[in-house]
């Protein structure tokens, strides 16, 4: 008679254990997949993209109304600080916002954009008006790569 008792005492301990981890299991796999989905959106994917011949212009940041800019060159616009050296503007139809850009072997980041600047048509940030007169209107293959999926 005790002996039968410990039985079904234990049988609904089984039980009981048998229906929380039914009742859990759902809530587990939700994280997994959450999981899945966070190292799928810091891996960065990188594609090359080339756009063969385009058309290279020039402009400055020096800071009156010109040509150029309209006065205001203290921001690009995407919101970054322009630097020579490193800013171009795009066309972001043809090349995404944040993207690496590739002129000449020197690696430039797409994070302006002008009124000119549309289709194969990219414009190089120079510190001077007068370095981006001496550049003039170059044509040359360029690509570029997408760091992170959008
Ligand atoms: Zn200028």
């Amino acid at each position: 008679m005790r002996k039968a008792i410990s039985c079904i005492v234990l049988s609904t301990i089984v039980a009981m254990s048998l229906s929380s981890a039914i009742a859990s299991a759902p809530v587990a796999r939700e994280c997994d997949i959450s999981e899945e989905q966070h190292l799928m959106q810091t891996e960065p994917v990188v594609e090359i993209i080339s756009l063969g011949e385009c058309k290279i212009s020039a402009y400055c940041k020096e800071n009156y109304p010109h040509i150029c800019n309209n006065g205001d060159s203290s921001q690009t616009a995407t919101g970054t600080v322009p630097l020579a050296g490193r800013t171009v503007a795009v066309d972001p139809k043809v090349i995404p916002y944040g993207s690496e850009v590739i002129i000449n072997g020197h690696t430039y980041i797409a994070e302006d954009c002008g009124g000119a600047i549309k289709g194969n048509r990219i414009d190089i940030l120079f510190d001077t008006h007068q370095e981006a007169i001496e550049f003039g209107i170059q044509y040359t293959n360029v690509s570029y790569l997408i760091k992170e999926s959008v």
